[in-house]
C-alpha cells in the first residue's frame, strides 16, 4: 500500500513511521509513504496556506488551492502524465465498500475510526490522508475533493498529524506479513468482535501472583477455550455493546449465560 500523506508540519512523522512495525513494514515493500508539505503547493512569494474565515470569527481557515493542486498533483503524478488528471483514478465509495482510492480527510466530525474502519482502508491499493490544521480546512475541499472524512475521537487536536498517524498504524499492521505470525492481529481486541482477554509472561510467579494455571499446562484446547471465555468475560464487563453484534457460538452463548446468572447470584 501506498499512502500520500499531506501536511503543513511534515517533519512531525518520520520519527514515529520509521520505527517498529512501521519500519519494517517500508522495508518489506508493504508500505511506503509520501509526505507532502502543503506549503510546497501555496502560490506567491510567502507561500501562503491559511487566510481569516469569511464572515469573521476566530482563527484562520486552510485554503482551497494548495490542497487541490497537492492532491491533483499527486493524481497526475499516479497517472504518469499531468494530461490524463481528467481521469481522476481516487474513485468515490460506493454503498459497503470503500472508495479504491480514498481521499481522507482527518476532522473530528468524520467517521468514527473503528478496527472496521481500519480494515475496510487496508484493501485500498492507495490512500491519501489530509491533514487540517487552525480552525481546518475550507469547505469546498470537503465537498469537491475528499471521499471519505475520519475522526479518531470525540476531542479535538490542534491538527490532523496526530490521527493521520493513527490510521496509519492501524491500518499497517493489518497489511498482509506484516505482523508475525506470532502477533497476528487477528486475535487483537475488536477484529473478532470481542476485547481480547488478559496476557501473561514470564516468571510464573509475581511477588505472588501466579499465571494461570491452564496457559502452562500445554494443552491447545484447554488454553484456546479459556482464551475464548476470558475475551467474552471482559467484553461482558467493559464493553457489552459489542456482543450484539459479536459472531458467538453455542458455547459462547452458554458462558454469557453463565456470567448473566453469576451476576444474578452477586447483586
Ligand atoms: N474547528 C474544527 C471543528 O470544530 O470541527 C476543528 C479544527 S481542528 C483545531 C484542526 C484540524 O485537526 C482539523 O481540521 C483536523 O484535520 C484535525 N483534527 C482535530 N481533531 C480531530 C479528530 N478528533 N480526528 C481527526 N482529526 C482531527
Amino acid at each position: 500500500m501506498h499512502i500520500d500523506i499531506l501536511t503543513l508540519f511534515p517533519e512531525m512523522f518520520p520519527g514515529y513511521l520509521n520505527e517498529s512495525i512501521l519500519k519494517r513494514a517500508q522495508e518489506m515493500g508493504q508500505l511506503s509513504i509520501g509526505l507532502h508539505n502543503i506549503r510546497d503547493y501555496a502560490e506567491g512569494k510567502h507561500r501562503v496556506t491559511d487566510e481569516p474565515p469569511y464572515g469573521g470569527g476566530g482563527g484562520m481557515v486552510l485554503k482551497p488551492e494548495p490542497v487541490f493542486a497537492a492532491v491533483e498533483e499527486i493524481v497526475a503524478r499516479e497517472q504518469g502524465s499531468k494530461g490524463a488528471r481528467e481521469k481522476h483514478p481516487f474513485t468515490l465509495a460506493t454503498e459497503g465498500r470503500p472508495p479504491l482510492h480514498p481521499i481522507i480527510l482527518l476532522s473530528p466530525q468524520g467517521r468514527p475510526f473503528t478496527q472496521q474502519v481500519a480494515q475496510e482502508l487496508a484493501q485500498a491499493e492507495r490512500l491519501v490522508l489530509l491533514c487540517g490544521r487552525y480552525e481546518g480546512v475550507d469547505e469546498r475541499v470537503r465537498q469537491y475533493l475528499v471521499t471519505n472524512e475520519i475522526s479518531i475521537g470525540d476531542y479535538v487536536l490542534t491538527g490532523g498529524e496526530l490521527a493521520a498517524m493513527v490510521v496509519v498504524d492501524a491500518v499497517t499492521r493489518l497489511l498482509p506479513g506484516v505482523l508475525g505470525a506470532e502477533d497476528a492481529a487477528n486475535e487483537d481486541s475488536y477484529a473478532t468482535g470481542l476485547l481480547e482477554g488478559p496476557h501473561y509472561t514470564k516468571p510464573a510467579e509475581f511477588r505472588g501472583w501466579a499465571v494461570p494455571e491452564v496457559l502452562r499446562s500445554g494443552h491447545a484446547a484447554n488454553i484456546a477455550r479459556w482464551r475464548r471465555e476470558q475475551a467474552l468475560r471482559r467484553t461482558w464487563q467493559r464493553r457489552p455493546d459489542l456482543l450484539l453484534t459479536a459472531v458467538l457460538t453455542e458455547a459462547d452463548k452458554q458462558f454469557l449465560a453463565q456470567l448473566a446468572e453469576e451476576e444474578v447470584r452477586r447483586s
